[in-house]
């Protein structure tokens, strides 16, 4: 992508920021706030109040999905009419990208030039579903005057809930599978990140999703979020956030009507790296901090936990380290930022307090883990903080255990295979894992023993593109249901098995 040449901080000035419900068709200011001001991660700059959603608009919005169920406003549509209005609706998301972009930047503190590059993201996984809509097919058996086949149709009404890390890409993953299979849906984005959720449902809007058919509910996990776990009128509730909200929200689908459920929970994935891959350290060490600290580290996936063997490990950290030096903190406005500012004040003195509670624990801090400042030219200071590596950590350590969301990367060594296995599955998680070796039986071993929804696997430190027509999920309490590609869909749909005779 060429570099943008925008005024970001001209561009920010001129933003119309409103923080809106979208509900029945109708984009609505929020009437309730917090109190609690809202501000821009790169300068610390307030930009609006938190919305303070209610129950009852919850309840309005599950019952408009409901009736735009029922009356097949959407799901009546034939399917290659939901294919162009989606198709239509990547179009405008890419026509309003600079928009969208800047809303991701300014609450989450990711680099513009990332925030730029996610929304083309967005839009792809929109075409994806479409484009895979109508390819989708279901088992049919056929026995003389006997047939049977499985008529796959929409679950019913949706509710979306996610986290703040990438507030459009996510927003795009729910809504997309869930319109193209005929479902109505009600979205409710992070409290930390209002703006691109509610300008995505108005752009459906203006795309021709009919009224009702995608609601926008803005407000608190304890509020907006309950209301939909426990709301007997959602048939389907899929998550995305941390593994403990994940649980509470398995309690409420259960003690409520039995909806069904997605989980994208959390992770804490290990990155191993064998001394097979000597002659090509140099590229490997890019590639384990790119993994470790993209997004700010605010990212599910990231390999937060660099397995290194014993051989290699000494001289291996030395280029990880030098690697980790070179993201500096920096404006996510300047186009040259690969790594910008942490959400908020609460989110940063939270992952500073792993650095020290680490070191008090018994890791030695290698590099960074401090606090930073970053001019830009404002009264106010933003949420920077210097990407910190450590090493010597207990296996059951918290840096060993937990998930951060942020910069840290905690460093362990392993002898042998057996070993590398142990460590590598020794968490609660089973989102993704990463692994170096040039040995080809070892990373077919690797990929049957690794517990990991999705295991990455490369000799030379080839840059890791995943390729989103296939389908992935989490293992363990990384949560589960399928996302992408045709199980993806299948994910949103009910199936009704129709035995008939002639
Ligand atoms: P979070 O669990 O704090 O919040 C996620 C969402 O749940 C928010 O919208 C929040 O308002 C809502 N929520 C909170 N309490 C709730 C409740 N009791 N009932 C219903 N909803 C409630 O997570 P977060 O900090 O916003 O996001 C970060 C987490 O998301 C990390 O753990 C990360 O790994 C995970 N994540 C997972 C994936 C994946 O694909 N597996 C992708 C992105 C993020």
């Amino acid at each position: 992508m060429s570099k943008s040449t925008t005024d970001w901080k001209k561009t920010a000035d001129q933003l119309d920021i409103r923080v809106q419900n979208v509900i029945d068709g109708r984009v609505i200011e929020c009437a309730n706030r917090t109190g609690v001001e809202k501000r821009a991660a790169r300068n610390g700059e307030p930009i609006y109040m938190a919305p303070e959603g209610t129950a009852e608009e919850a309840d309005k919005a599950v019952d408009s999905a409901l009736r735009s169920f029922n009356d097949k406003r959407w799901r009546g549509k034939s399917l290659s009419e939901r294919q162009s209005i989606i198709a239509a609706l990547a179009g405008l998301i890419e026509e309003n990208a600079e928009q969208l972009a800047l809303y991701d930047c300014l609450e989450v503190g990711k680099p513009i030039s990332h925030a730029l590059g996610e929304v083309p993201i967005a839009a792809g996984m929109l075409r994806d579903c479409a484009h895979l809509a109508d390819k989708f097919y279901s088992s049919f058996i056929a026995d003389g005057s006997y047939s049977a086949h499985i008529r796959r149709k929409p679950v019913g009404v949706v509710g979306a809930i996610i986290g703040w890390n990438y507030p459009l890409i996510m927003a795009a993953h729910k809504v997309a599978p869930a319109l193209i299979m005929g479902n109505s849906v009600i979205l409710k984005p992070s409290e930390n990140t209002v703006l691109s959720a509610a300008r995505l449902a108005e752009l459906a809007l203006d795309a021709g999703v009919p009224e009702g058919v995608l609601n926008v509910v803005q407000g608190s996990g304890a509020i907006v979020g309950t209301r939909l776990t426990e709301h007997s009128n959602v048939d389907l509730l899929s998550f995305t956030g941390s593994t403990a909200t994940g649980k509470t929200v398995m309690i409420a689908a259960g003690q409520s009507n039995m909806k069904r459920l997605m989980l994208e929970c959390g992770g804490k994935s290990p990155y191993l790296v064998f001394e097979d891959c000597r002659d090509y350290m140099d590229a490997i060490a890019a590639d384990v901090v790119a993994t470790a600290f993209q997004n700010q580290s605010a990212n599910c996936m990231a390999g937060s936990r660099l397995l290194v063997q014993q051989g290699i490990a000494d001289e291996f950290l030395e280029k990880v380290i030098s690697e980790t030096q070179s993201f500096v903190p920096n404006d996510p406005f300047d186009p040259d930022t690969a790594f910008g500012a942490i959400m908020n004040e609460g989110h940063l003195k939270r992952v500073l307090s792993y650095v020290e509670q680490g070191q008090t624990d018994g890791a030695t801090l290698l590099c960074g883990g401090e606090r930073v400042r970053v001019d830009t030219n404002s009264d106010t200071q933003g949420y920077y903080m210097s990407p910190a590596v450590l090493r010597g950590m207990s296996a059951e350590s918290a840096l060993a255990q937990e998930e951060i969301f942020g910069p840290i990367l905690s460093v362990m060594t392993f002898r042998d295979d057996t070993e590398a296995i142990a460590l590598a599955n020794n968490t609660c998680f089973g989102l993704s894992a990463y692994a170096a070796t040039s040995d080809f039986g070892r990373s077919q071993r690797l990929s049957e023993e690794l517990r990991a929804g999705s295991v990455y696997l490369t000799a030379t430190a080839n840059p890791f593109s995943a390729y989103h027509e296939l389908a992935r999920e989490g293992h363990r309490q990384s949560g589960f249901g399928a996302e992408y590609g045709f199980p993806g869909l299948a994910s949103y749909t009910v199936g009704t098995t129709v035995h008939q005779w002639t």
